[in-house]
């Protein structure tokens, strides 16, 4: 480990510097790495994003966006600017297998390793750690770890701004959920005042739907949900075949498990999909439950308490029974 002025050090002469996030990057993995992108390049660091993924079209009018480099688009380049970096930035995730075969290259590599993250059980492959399971996204430790730890706020410019503001909006629900706090509202009044234009972020972000998402939204509430009132748990559940019908692109399955959650009395929600080389589980639930224990007691994987997925190494039909297999254990507090 290095200290902060080490860091700090580090910092004020320019760097190579390499910044990444979570496979499938969502909102906060861009809004958190673009977002600190913008603030490192106006002190003369030579810069770069990479995502182990493409991500969602609704993310793409991010400020320097054109700027990424995606990890399975380009190989070759991205492992030279992960070799060459003196400094990587690892944001939105602290587990290396979050980031498909980057990971390795990043644990190899000779650069100092920096996490910026908000989730469970980090992983020891960091130097220098910005690390807090309470915030509410890991584009509000971007935020704390620029004015707090550095002492710049003086840098955070309208892009930086717009970029903390879509992490903190998309990974808080809107400001919805428990991790929303006051604080958090006061770091969005702040980033507003910084030229954050929270209208259009909303409207860019969640009013952007195309046609074929919205039908196949339709088609799954109409016919592919099933609620086991037994035990408030309500599932939708995709198969290939659906996806190819709808074309469905990256991101438009998103937000889907949330239409499950909303109905009254259901505690745990779950959308299980069938992607090409496995079966994902995106996991929502309300209060106290941990969907996070089941993901990762079951489904390789993990998150938070109200929002975790995991992969399943079984056929779609094999995976539901699995899952609904799993809910007496988990009974009394599903029906608490
Ligand atoms: P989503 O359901 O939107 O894919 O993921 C919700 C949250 O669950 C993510 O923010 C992440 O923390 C966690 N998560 C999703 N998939 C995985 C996975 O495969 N492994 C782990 N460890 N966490 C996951
Ligand atoms: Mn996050």
């Amino acid at each position: 480990m290095i200290s902060l002025s080490e860091l700090k050090t580090l910092l004020a002469t320019p760097q190579k510097i390499v910044i990444t996030t979570h496979h499938k990057p969502d909102g906060d993995a861009m809004g958190s790495s673009l977002g600190l992108y913008a603030f490192l390049i106006q002190k003369g660091h030579h810069v770069t994003v990479i995502t182990p993924t493409d991500y969602p079209d609704f993310l793409h009018w991010l400020p320097n966006n054109s700027n990424v480099v995606i990890y399975t688009e380009a190989v070759e380049k991205s492992i030279q600017l992960v070799s060459e970096a003196s400094l990587i930035f690892c944001c939105d995730f602290n587990t290396l297998s979050r980031i498909n075969d980057l990971g390795e290259h990043i644990r190899n590599a000779e650069g100092l390793k920096v996490m910026i993250d908000h989730h469970l059980d980090p992983e020891d492959f960091d130097d220098y750690r910005h690390w807090n399971i309470n915030a509410c996204a890991a584009a509000q430790l971007v935020y704390d770890f620029i004015v707090n730890e550095l002492g710049e706020a003086e840098l955070i410019n309208k892009d930086v701004a717009s970029c903390l503001y879509t992490g903190i909006m998309t990974d808080s629900g809107s400001f919805r959920f428990p991790s929303a706090t006051s604080n958090v509202y006061r770091i969005a009044a702040d980033l507003i005042d910084l030229g954050a234009e929270h209208w259009r972020i909303h409207q860019l972000v969640y009013d952007n739907a195309s046609e074929n998402r919205l039908r196949f939204l339709g088609h799954c509430l109409s016919n592919k949900l099933e609620i086991l009132r037994d035990v408030n748990v309500a599932i939708i559940n995709v198969n290939a075949e659906e996806l190819k019908q709808y074309d469905i692109a990256t991101g438009d399955t998103e937000g889907i498990v949330n239409y499950a959650l909303s109905i009254n009395g259901i505690k745990l929600a779950a959308f299980i999909i069938e992607r090409t080389d496995k079966v994902k589980l995106s996991l929502r639930s309300t209060g106290d439950f941990p969907a996070n224990e089941i993901c990762k007691k079951y489904f390789n994987g993990g998150g938070h308490r109200n929002a975790a997925g995991g992969v399943s190494e079984k056929n779609l039909p094999d995976t539901i029974a699995e899952f609904k297999s799993i809910l007496p254990e988990y009974k009394t507090q599903l029906l608490q």
